[in-house]
């Protein structure tokens, strides 16, 4: 989900102006990453509310409170589907496929019915534990992958700014399960706040449960925008010690303490069997 890239692909959701109702509308479109060539992002705006959300600053009010989805998802996805050759499709680009929504609307598992009855996989990314629901289609897929995201070492700091979203030891016993079950899975510790997120107490906790762990810092691409000012807010209130250093390290990448997190990482990795991958 959008909070983990500086890339300019992520500044916004390009189906802002799109009517979802609109049969002409495509529902795979092309694919962020390169590994992919196409992605699907089942609903537009995100009830998981995470404060730091990229989307906040570049969408008119309402992505965390009006989420749309698609009218006749299964059917047109299908029919794109059936145009293509089999293989993976990501989804959890613009937003989270597992967001409170779906444990109702249910259009992720729809859609990775179409999948499978297409004979086609899915990489999944989400920060809810609702994907071990999904298990039974999940696993005959041929090149399936699940991550789920966490950053938050701290539960009570997780409530203030990821308002939506499970708890964090409900997403590593659903990568758990997921791992035990026979599912690729992997981690993405995102956002990293300087000074706050324990990373190596991360680590630990994922420690046998995934194949891969991303490491992300927080991603705010101005002050002014929406996300700064909400993060800023909370960590001038709740450790108002921490806040100038806090804030030289979000915006400076060769911030000491990001020297230091490199080196600690560098370290861990040589001691673990886990593929790490430090994007700072
Ligand atoms: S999970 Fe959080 S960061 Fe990702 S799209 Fe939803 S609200 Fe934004």
């Amino acid at each position: 989900m959008g909070e983990n890239s500086d890339s300019d692909s992520w500044l916004g959701d390009p189906r802002l102006d799109y009517d979802l109702g609109s049969k002409a509308q495509p529902v795979l479109l092309p694919c962020s990453l390169p590994e992919y060539e196409y992605q699907l992002d089942p609903y537009m705006g995100c009830g998981h509310q995470c404060l730091y959300c990229y989307a906040l600053c570049s969408q008119n009010g309402g992505w965390m409170n009006e989420v749309r989805s698609y009218k006749n998802l299964s059917e047109r996805f299908a029919d794109q589907v059936s145009q293509l050759d089999p293989q993976p499709i990501y989804m959890g680009w613009y937003s989270d496929p597992y967001q409170p929504i779906e444990a109702e609307r249910c259009q992720t598992r729809e859609s990775l019915q179409v999948l499978l009855d297409a004979g086609f996989s899915a990489c999944i990314l989400t920060k809810s534990d609702l994907v071990v629901r999904d298990i039974d289609l999940l696993l005959p897929m041929p090149e399936v992958s699940v991550g789920i995201s966490l950053g938050f070492s701290d539960d009570s700091l997780r409530c203030l700014l990821e308002l939506g979203t499970p708890p964090n030891h409900s997403r590593v016993t659903a990568l758990q399960t997921l791992k035990e079950a026979g599912i690729g899975t992997y981690a993405l510790v995102c956002p990293i706040l300087p000074f706050l997120t324990d990373i190596p107490m991360l680590l630990e906790s994922l420690h046998g449960y995934v194949d891969s762990v991303w490491l992300y810092p927080i991603s705010i691409q101005q002050e002014a925008g929406r996300n700064w000012q909400n993060i800023w807010g909370v960590v001038n209130e709740r450790y108002p010690d921490l806040a100038t250093n806090f804030k030289a390290a979000v915006f400076n990448l060769n911030h000491e303490y990001w020297q230091k997190q490199r080196t600690l990482m560098k370290k861990w990795a040589k001691e673990s069997d886990v593929e790490l991958l430090v994007n700072f």
